[in-house]
């Protein structure tokens, strides 16, 4: 599961697909969604190719970790107001019933002022 030659989020870890990147280390990558739901969007992706969260493992912890707490970090980089008046939302989708279209393990991270959402 190290690299999908098939896999869209694979190039665009490698380079080969351009994408507007937020962030990366030796484990992680994050790029602005192409289609945004909302005026911050963007992914976080695991560098390493693991299809969903449907297969995470024990093994994952440390990965999942680093995710979830560079979240918020990049969340207010990316010019989310700072909670409580402000924040974001964290969104997995995970197979078809998910609403999974890319089936490279991804985050979701959405915030800005969104009209739609009452409040
Ligand atoms: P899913 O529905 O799998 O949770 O979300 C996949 C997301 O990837 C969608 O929000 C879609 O706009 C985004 N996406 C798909 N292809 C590309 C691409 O080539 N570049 C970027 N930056 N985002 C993409
Ligand atoms: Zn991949």
């Amino acid at each position: 599961m190290s690299a999908d030659a098939n896999c869209i989020f694979c190039k665009i870890v490698a380079g080969q697909i351009p994408s507007r990147k937020v962030f990366e280390d030796e484990d992680l990558f994050a790029f602005h969604d192409i289609a945004p739901w909302a005026p911050v969007h963007f992914l976080i992706i695991p560098k390493l190719h693991i299809p969903s969260m449907a297969q995470v493992g024990p093994e994952h912890a440390a990965l999942m970790g680093k995710i979830m707490t560079l979240a918020p970090q990049l969340a207010i980089e990316q010019g989310c107001r700072p909670y409580p008046e402000g924040g974001f939302r964290i969104v997995t989708n995970t197979g078809a019933e998910g609403g999974q279209e890319v089936h490279h393990l991804h985050v979701h991270v959405m915030g800005g002022p969104r009209p739609w959402l009452k409040g």
